[in-house]
């Protein structure tokens, strides 16, 4: 008997007919006799929806993140009480549970909080009761009893941060793919899946724009030892175990390509270069919250540079006038704001002992006719700055270069 964490994203969880087959194979498991905890996303396309119908209630006004919150944490409510009715009727005695009947506590964030903890209690009452415990991912409280939630695709840390809260066997995170590809197999059909990946390079891939899982779910996984499976909720075939790295794993050199749309490039043309401006510009963007990505500095001439920095599309206007204020204070130069390039990145962990990776991933672009903008590696990734109208191109290109792609 086992205590298994089970997720299941928007899709698994979109229609009448799919609730009836997550109930089935819930119920496959508690007939095995293992304790199961479910934790559902809202049904395909509504977070979507509850967002728009937000936005469009304000208008051209902003709209208060903390009834954003409000608003679409109930996605996850419809949800989880439809799975507990589809259990009920099954003969499974389930209960849905929300993020405050779960004392899911977070910080004060509104639309991208942290979790700070949980109360295993209430979970381990019901799971007491020979119940099965169907959570609301996404969602928490703060210390205030406000609704907040976990950013977008937060139920996977909901799942995971249960796991590592009730100490579970395993946590399996049901979705539309078989488990963690070589690169998105919506983008590059010859990817193909990886039986097992290291924690380490699931957080890059994560990070660097693969969304099959949260990267604060990984953080969590990698933080308390909770092992992941990855898999299908439409089959039964075997997913993805994420794990700690050994030997295997740190033999492959490229494990993975991801791919990151979300990228505005910020330029400060024309900079005095002189001590200073760095530490003033990036102290105000940190002031005001805004992750900076890339950062680049060219050669300067006549003592003047260039300096850009990629953030995320949604930081970009609030980067402008922070630039541009920088800017002002030595009274020449100017900003210009590119919303249009995207990032490819590969990522593996025989990076770290293989020479030539990257002088390999540059040929291949260049081969591809794809020009590079910019460029940042760590131990284990290298990613490039291109333009986004190449996105698609890039990534085939480098999953076939490296030799990643399905023999088959
Ligand atoms: P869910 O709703 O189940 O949480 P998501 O849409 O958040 O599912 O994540 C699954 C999607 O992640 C897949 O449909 C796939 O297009 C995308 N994806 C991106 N990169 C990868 C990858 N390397 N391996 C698998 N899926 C990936
Ligand atoms: N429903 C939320 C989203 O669409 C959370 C999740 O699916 O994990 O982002
Ligand atoms: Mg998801």
């Amino acid at each position: 008997m086992a205590l298994i964490v089970q997720k299941f994203g928007g899709t698994s969880v979109g229609s009448v007919e799919r609730i009836a087959n997550v109930a089935a194979r819930v119920a496959r498991f508690r007939e095995r006799g293992d304790d199961v905890v479910v934790v559902v996303s809202a049904m395909s396309g509504e977070t979507n929806r509850l967002l728009a119908l937000g936005r469009d209630v304000a208008g051209q006004g902003e709209p208060a993140p903390r009834e954003m919150d409000a608003l679409v944490a109930t996605g996850e409510q419809v949800a989880s009480a439809l799975l507990a009715i589809a259990l009920g009727v099954r003969g499974v005695p389930a209960r849905s549970l929300l993020g405050h009947q779960i004392r899911l506590r977070t910080d004060a964030a509104h639309t991208k909080a942290r979790i700070r903890t949980i109360d295993d209690e209430p979970l381990r009452e019901v799971l007491d009761a020979g119940q099965v415990a169907v959570v609301a991912g996404f969602q928490g409280i703060d210390e205030h009893g406000n609704i907040t939630t976990l950013g977008r695709g937060g139920s996977d840390t909901t799942a995971v941060a249960l796991a590592a809260a009730l100490a579970a066997d395993l946590c399996e995170i049901y979705t539309d793919v078989e488990g963690v590809f070589t690169t998105d197999p919506r983008i590059c059909p010859s990817a193909r899946k990886v039986p097992k990946i290291s924690y380490e390079e699931m957080l890059e891939l994560a990070s660097l724009g693969a969304k099959v899982l949260q990267i604060r779910s990984v953080e969590m996984a990698m933080k308390h030892g909770v092992k992941v499976h990855v898999r299908s909720s439409f089959t039964d075939a075997e997913g993805t175990l994420v794990t700690k790295e050994d030997e295997s794993l740190e033999a492959i050199v490229v494990a993975g390509v991801a791919l990151d749309r979300d990228v505005a490039k910020v330029t400060l043309r024309g900079v005095a270069d002189e001590p200073g401006l760095a530490a003033t510009l990036f102290e105000a963007l940190a002031d005001a919250h805004v992750v900076v990505d890339m950062i680049i500095q060219n050669v300067s001439a006549d003592g003047r540079t260039d300096l850009t920095f990629t953030v995320s599309r949604g930081d970009a206007e609030t980067a402008r006038p922070i630039a541009e204020k920088a800017l002002g204070e030595q009274k020449r130069g100017d900003v210009i704001v590119d919303a249009s390039p995207a990032k490819v990145s590969i990522v593996g962990l025989g990076m770290r002992s293989h020479a030539g990776v990257a002088a390999k991933m540059f040929r291949l672009l260049a081969v591809a006719g794809i020009n590079i903008e910019a460029i940042s590696t760590s131990e284990i990734k290298v990613s490039c700055l291109i333009s986004e109208a190449h996105g698609a191109e890039a990534v085939r290109a480098l999953h076939e270069g490296f030799g990643l792609a399905d023999p088959a």
